[in-house]
């Protein structure tokens, strides 16, 4: 009998994990990955500002399904079939240590994510899959049972083709050739670019916790919480990047354009916070208010937070007035901000949108549109925050995609270690 042949048309993480399954379930499938560019991998390369974060250390399904704003309810299947614990115990195995930080996202040991590439480009290569990089896809036709892959010199009969091209346009294009129906891409976990006299100067401050809620005109606000970084631009840091994530859709159309409003002392009510800061003017009364602000808060942002409330640093606590103190309260608990536009520094940036879940059968991903075709990765509408919950979306639709494959294409061949 002739040997089954699967395609996969894009070498990143679901690229990879599909194959390595697809094989690992049927190792007399041949298996045939094609990159367009020179080396696979590159955004997993670059992931985690080179150190990969490669997954995250929330295990627990319905917790972890909170963390994607797309796919939410949809993904809850495929973690529980393949989540982040599979997914540490697969490279584990494989002799790579990972360690997790204290905000749970999960790196290599080596905080290299080179060790992570070597780890996958080894295990191909130990399982004979023919990986052809500089080899873009030109177009993919579907003929009666077999797909036809056009590359610039070659054309490949595929039994089965998984289509792991991640936010690349013409993956979408082919998806929508073969039948289905595209969510249109848009950005996902961007930073804000704001204009405010607040932040001027102030680039590389952070905070620990800040609660922020957008509010686009006409929609229902957006909160969330976490630390907070302060830009050249504008704002960074999980926050921004959680709100940016969540609010993808509605701030694509509002053009970027939206209020912020942020909450400095969220553990605080308003009532808690003035009289903290009475309590502060009573103790330093003597001292000048620059020098003595909050100790929750950056010695520069308090300080410009006075200027801009027309308080002189160097002024006493003594002479700040009860309705001057009143403002500084109602700054920082109700900051209002407005974004302009969105920043271009790319920390870890993903696209919305893609192929319909709808339209995927989520316990193999084979479309529901076109037989024999699997699709895995950021290809599909389902993306998360930062934190590692992106390549894990990766990972566990490219094992499930895998292991259906395998199945599938399984004739007389045995079943081999996950
Ligand atoms: C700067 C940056 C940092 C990130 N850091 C993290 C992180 O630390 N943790 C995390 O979870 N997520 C991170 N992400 C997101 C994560 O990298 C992606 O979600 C993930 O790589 C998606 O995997 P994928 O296999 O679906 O797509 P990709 O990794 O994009 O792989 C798709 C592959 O298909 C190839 N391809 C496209 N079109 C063709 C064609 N026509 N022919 C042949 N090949 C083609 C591409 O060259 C590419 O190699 C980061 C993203 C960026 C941009």
């Amino acid at each position: 009998m002739r040997e089954k042949h699967l395609v996969v048309i894009g070498g990143g993480a679901a690229g990879f994990f599909g194959s390595l399954r697809a094989k690992a379930v049927n190792p007399s499938l041949k298996v045939t990955l094609l990159e367009s560019a020179i080396l696979p991998l590159s955004k997993v390369k670059i992931s985690g500002g080179g150190r990969c974060n490669v997954t995250t250390a929330v295990y627990d399904v319905p917790r972890l399904v909170e963390n994607y704003p797309r796919g939410r309810r949809e993904l809850y299947s495929v973690f529980a079939r393949f989540g982040p614990r599979e997914t540490v115990h697969w490279f584990e195995s494989r002799g790579v240590a990972l360690k997790a930080a204290a905000d749970g996202r999960v790196f290599p040991i080596t905080d290299n994510s080179q060790t992570i590439t070597d780890s996958l480009t080894q295990a191909a290569e130990a399982a004979k899959i023919f990986v052809i990089t500089k080899c873009p896809v030109l177009a993919i036709r579907r003929l009666g049972d077999v797909y036809a892959i056009h590359t610039d010199h070659h054309v490949y009969e595929a039994d089965v083709a998984l289509l792991a091209t991640g936010s690349a346009r013409q993956g979408l294009q082919w998806a929508a050739q073969l039948g289905h129906t595209v969510v249109p891409p848009i950005p996902s976990l961007f930073t804000f670019k704001i204009s405010d006299a607040l932040l001027h100067g102030l680039a590389g401050l952070s905070f620990p916790r800040v609660v922020g809620c957008l509010q686009v005109a006409g929609q229902n606000p957006i909160r969330q919480a976490g630390p907070l970084l302060i830009t050249h631009w504008g704002l960074s840091g999980p926050l921004t990047l959680r709100l940016s994530a969540w609010g993808a859709r509605l701030l694509h159309a509002a053009q970027y354009q939206s209020k912020l409003i942020l909450d400095f002392f969220p553990d605080h009510n308003a009532e808690e916070l003035r009289s903290a800061l009475l309590r502060l003017k009573a103790a330093c009364s003597r001292k000048q208010i620059g020098n003595a602000g909050p100790a929750e808060l950056p010695a520069r942002f308090w300080e410009r937070l006075l200027t801009v409330h027309e308080i002189e640093p160097k002024w006493t606590w003594s002479v700040v007035s009860q309705k001057s103190l009143r403002r500084l309260c109602q700054t920082l608990k109700h900051c209002v901000l407005e974004i302009s536009g969105r920043g271009t520094f790319k920390e870890e940036f993903v696209t919305a949108g893609g192929v319909s879940l709808k339209e995927i059968d989520l316990k193999t991903m084979e479309s529901r549109r076109s037989a024999g075709l699997y699709l895995a990765g950021e290809i599909i509408d389902a993306d998360g925050l930062t934190g590692g919950f992106n390549l894990q979306q990766a990972w566990s639709t490219g094992w499930i995609a895998g292991n259906a494959i395998g199945q599938r294409t399984i004739t007389a061949s045995p079943m081999v270690k996950i």
